[in-house]
């Protein structure tokens, strides 16, 4: 196999460009023409890894196969690329830290001063390449967070300067940055562009393709002058328009040939021509429904839309394959009372309630299961909405009326939820969960055991609470049976409403694992019973 590739993906002008998604469609193409790529995301941020963070801030934690709490952007990348990512995958500035500082504390440096340069960037250089050196792609595509000129990016945009240095064509660096349209002047304006290259240059650094974020085409006169002004050929001034779906943005990019540039930057054969047929019958599917439902989002993160990413994503895989368009419809769950629940989810032929942390619109959540649960509308509950689906019923159904999670209420009468006992001795708050993938039994002749056709299952956790199994029995007798158990520790991981036409809790995450190419089975019968509520 050829030396792996490096392939750099910067922002200049603003953030929110989406570099993620650039990254992501570039990967796909990559792959469609037979290479086997690996996309990886250095954040400048000081937190070790964004599972402390709110999701205010950074918008949803993506948890790989390994446990690794992630940026969402690891999210596109395995939803377009349908391989896994790893905690290689993601790393931050107070990752390469506290690498350097415990070598450090050991001794490893054998007295010299340790310094950004060469420490800190030896190893954020030793990260990005822990990717190539398994041998097992022929391109890894790195995507720095921030915008080019921020104080933090600065010891990555060094490393990217050292290693085009010292790898010459086997490394080739992308920038994303913004072509505002100035409609006073009703023009497109380059000078930021232009700007953004050369503070990039101050850094040391070329581009070797920039890629355009524009609302309106750019023409090639706009290229020319881009490519002029900022060092690059003309054919390397990629036009990327504002796309009415994230999953259109492949087939563009490869109208504009950023493939076959990044191919003949990094001197890599171009034989073969990119096979996206399954791709383009997914997106037929996506924007040619043949019918519509209604899915309730049930959550306290609803002014920010990227909280929820991956369940929205989910969705959009769902719907394709139901040929069924799905409006969801985030509902913020404190402004759920028991006097207008039934006003707020009209119309709707699904509930999710979504997962979370603490107290704050917690009864919310189980005013809306128990209305769903009472009229038959088909409800799907991840992690926390699982946990407020067992209180709801062990409230309304087994009349235990102050029926809590200990998460919420530790001194409950009837701690239904309880925290998992590997968690009792858990202190710190950094990647201490129950995280990543664990196996899943299911049980037959039940609703789960019918979508996945198969007993054994894998899914990804995050969570620190659990059914706790001394009410199971009761639970099962009224009704509510546990279909999916951890094998090894007994844990209750699905549970389902047996007279119920469609009523699933899951303690794991299935929207970390749904894909374009595999829409996750859970989003997608869950999107089959909605219709068919709706058609009933
Ligand atoms: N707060 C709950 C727990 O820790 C649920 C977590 C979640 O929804 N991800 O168990």
């Amino acid at each position: 196999m050829a030396r792996t590739k490096y392939i750099f993906v910067l922002g200049g002008v603003a953030s929110s460009l989406g570099k993620g998604i650039i990254s992501a469609s570039l990967a796909k193409l990559l792959q469609s023409r037979g290479f086997s790529v690996a996309i990886q995301k250095l954040d400048p941020y000081i937190n070790v890894d964004p599972g402390t963070l709110n999701p205010y801030e950074h918008g949803e934690c993506y948890v790989t196969e390994d446990g690794a709490e992630t940026d969402l952007d690891l999210g596109h990348y395995e939803r377009f690329s349908n391989v896994p990512t790893s905690q290689a995958n993601n790393v931050t500035t107070g990752r390469v830290y506290k690498t350097v500082i415990e070598k450090e504390r050991r001794g490893d440096y054998l007295g010299h001063t340790v310094q950004v340069i060469p420490h800190i960037t030896d190893e954020i250089k030793r990260r990005i390449k822990l990717l190539g050196k398994s041998r097992k792609y022929d391109f890894v595509i790195t995507e720095i967070g921030g915008t080019v000129g921020d104080i933090e990016s600065l010891p990555y945009i060094e490393t990217v300067r050292q290693m085009r240095w010292e790898m010459g064509r086997d490394c080739a660096v992308i920038l994303l940055t913004l072509v505002p349209y100035l409609a006073a002047a009703g023009e497109l304006k380059t000078k930021p562009t232009q700007h953004s290259v050369k503070t990039l240059l101050e850094s040391g650094v070329q581009p070797d393709i920039i890629v355009c974020r524009t609302e309106k085409p750019l023409n090639q006169g706009l290229k020319n002058k881009i490519a002029l002004f900022c060092n690059v050929e003309p054919s390397s001034v990629i036009e990327s328009r504002d796309a009415k779906t994230i999953y259109r943005v492949p087939l563009m990019m490869r109208d504009e040939n950023l493939d076959t540039e990044v191919l003949r930057k990094t001197l890599m054969p171009i034989e073969t021509s990119p096979d996206l047929k399954k791709w383009e019958e997914f997106l037929y599917k996506l924007e040619n429904p043949t019918d519509e439902i209604n899915i309730g989002l049930v959550g306290k993160y609803v002014e920010l839309k990227d909280a929820y990413k991956s369940i929205t994503e989910s969705f959009v895989h769902a719907s394709a394959a139901n040929e069924c368009k799905v409006n969801v419809k985030l509902i913020h769950s404190e402004h759920i009372k028991k006097s207008n629940v039934a006003e707020k989810l009209k119309d709707l032929d699904g509930v999710l309630v979504a997962p979370g942390f603490g107290e704050r619109g917690i009864e919310g959540k189980i005013i809306a299961i128990g209305y769903a649960r009472e009229s038959n509308i088909p409800f799907l509950g991840i992690c926390l909405g699982m946990q407020c689906a067992v209180i709801e019923f062990g409230r309304n159904v087994l009349g235990y009326k102050s029926a809590h999670s200990t998460e919420m209420n530790p001194d409950t009468k009837y701690p239904v939820i309880d925290l998992m006992e590997e968690q009792k001795k858990i202190k710190g708050m950094g990647g201490t969960m129950r995280l990543g993938k664990y196996p899943c039994k299911l049980s037959k002749g039940t609703i789960v055991y019918d979508i996945y056709q198969t007993l054994n299952i894998s899914e990804r956790h995050r969570h620190r609470y659990e059914f706790n199994n001394e009410y199971l029995e009761e639970y099962e007798n009224a009704g509510m049976i546990a279909a999916g158990i951890n094998p090894s520790e007994n844990l209750v991981e699905i549970i389902e409403i047996k007279d119920h036409p469609w009523f699933i809790g899951i303690q794991f995450h299935p929207e970390y694992k749904s894909t374009v190419a595999k829409p996750h089975p859970l989003f997608v019968d869950f999107v089959r019973a909605a219709l068919k509520h709706k058609n009933n």
